[in-house]
């Protein structure tokens, strides 16, 4: 049993991967460019997915958090773990989405749930990498 929760406790075993590119759109889904030039379709949550479908992150840097299922393919971790940066220089910004009126961050892109106006994308610098 010790055996066991050692084994899965063990160094790498959950540590998310990291890839880096320039966010671009291929046949209507979400793709990484790496700095070599190699497209990596991006997948993750329904949240994930809206953030990674907003035009305004087209042709940015990210980074992203998560797990390789292939060479083509890259699963973003869950929303809430912050698995998605924009990169700015050396500089790693969360994306969040603000309402000014209501005063409401959201981490989805779209219409505010208070006032229904349409949020704003906000980049805030990462308190740590
Ligand atoms: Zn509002």
């Amino acid at each position: 049993m010790l055996l066991l929760l050692a084994a899965a406790a063990a160094p790498g075993a959950e540590l998310p991967q990291t890839l880096a590119g320039t966010l671009e759109v291929e046949g209507g889904r979400p793709v990484l460019k790496t700095p070599t030039g190699v497209l990596i379709r991006l997948e993750g949550d329904a949240a994930t997915r809206s953030v990674l479908a907003d035009p305004r992150l087209h042709g940015r840097r990210l980074e992203v958090l998560g797990r390789l299922q292939a060479p083509d393919r890259f699963e973003v971790g869950p929303i809430h773990l912050k698995s998605m940066y924009v990169v700015e220089g050396n500089r790693r910004l969360l994306i969040s989405y603000w309402c000014e009126v209501c005063a409401i961050r959201t981490y989805t892109p779209g219409r505010c749930q208070c006032c229904q106006e349409e949020t704003e994308l906000e980049l805030r610098p990462a308190e740590k990498p």
